[in-house]
């Protein structure tokens, strides 16, 4: 049994307001470049609070950012942080052709690596689109160099989840080698459903006490770490409302202003680190058990 208290995993999809799927609904790409980017400053407040709490996280870059805010990359990376790889162009997995996905990853892996020098080996996909129907995205990551993806939520949702996957990291094989595959935390509730407790929408509409219970749960009943997610848009209250319809807003935007003492609560209460740190590229397969 392990005392230690466990180290969990902080993430950061590094994107800006007009990039979630929600959003792009509304704004076509043609539009990204005339709009007021705010990401460089959000992102500065995560890394001044990391700096603060003592936490190092996996940033997952979205290349058009990258191409675009190469001196925010390199930040990023000065200050000891992961450099992941989160797309081009934040083109849903499953609505591209394995060449596609190709060539968006490529692009993305170039873009971040011509910012700050460091080549990820991690992956997030947008939305997390690496589904049943785009499975085959994992091998192109390996041919692609990465060792690691954290795309997959083991939920059933409208947009993406893959019901009863393991909800642990556990290594992945390829035909082009080996990932780890990190889901985003849940717990599974005494009636046997999965729920999420990992970040988005979760992590900002419901009370802080709820994640925090959920985070201590896998680590303490389960001893495994758990996954956290969040963009910087999400802790910007002064961003334009771009997603429209109920739902979409909902989704989008509720519980911003709260989210930023929110991450700064669980970063005082837990142990995190990045992705690569807590679960090594070699880890044997009965160590990352799923
Ligand atoms: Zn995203």
């Amino acid at each position: 049994m392990n005392s230690a208290p466990i180290s969990n995993i902080i993430s950061v999809d590094v994107e800006e307001y007009f990039h979630p799927s929600e959003v792009q609904r509304t704004v076509s790409v043609d539009r990204w470049p005339d709009l007021p980017s705010r990401v460089e400053p959000q992102t500065m407040r995560i890394l001044d609070l990391f700096d603060e709490k003592n936490v190092r996280g996996t940033f997952f870059i979205l290349g058009w950012v990258a191409e675009r805010r190469p001196g925010l990359v390199r930040e990023i990376a000065r200050r000891g942080h992961e450099i992941a790889c989160h797309s081009y162009w934040h083109r849903l997995v499953y609505d591209l052709s394995p060449a596609e996905f190709r060539d968006d990853t490529r692009r993305a892996v170039r873009a971040i690596a011509d910012a700050c020098g460091v080549e990820p080996r991690s992956y997030r996909a947008p939305s997390y689109s690496i589904t049943r129907d785009s499975f085959w995205a994992l091998e192109v990551l390996a041919e692609c160099g990465f060792t690691h993806d954290s795309s997959i939520y083991p939920i059933a949702h409208d947009r993406y989840g893959i019901k009863g996957f393991p909800r642990h990291p556990h290594p992945i094989q390829t035909p082009s080698g080996a990932i780890q595959e990190i889901p985003i935390a849940t717990v599974r509730l005494s009636n046997g459903h999965i729920a999420p407790v990992g970040g988005g929408a979760y992590l900002r509409l419901l009370p802080y006490r709820y994640t925090a219970a959920g985070v201590r749960r896998v680590n303490h009943d389960e001893q495994m770490p758990a996954c956290i997610y969040f963009h910087p848009w999400e802790i910007d209250p002064g961003q334009p409302r771009l997603a429209s319809g109920t739902v979409s807003r909902l989704r989008t935007y509720m519980g911003v202003g709260g989210m930023y003492s929110k991450i700064a609560r669980l970063a005082s209460e837990f142990r995190f680190s990045t992705l690569t740190g807590v679960v090594p590229a070699n880890l044997p397969a009965s160590e990352a058990r799923a």
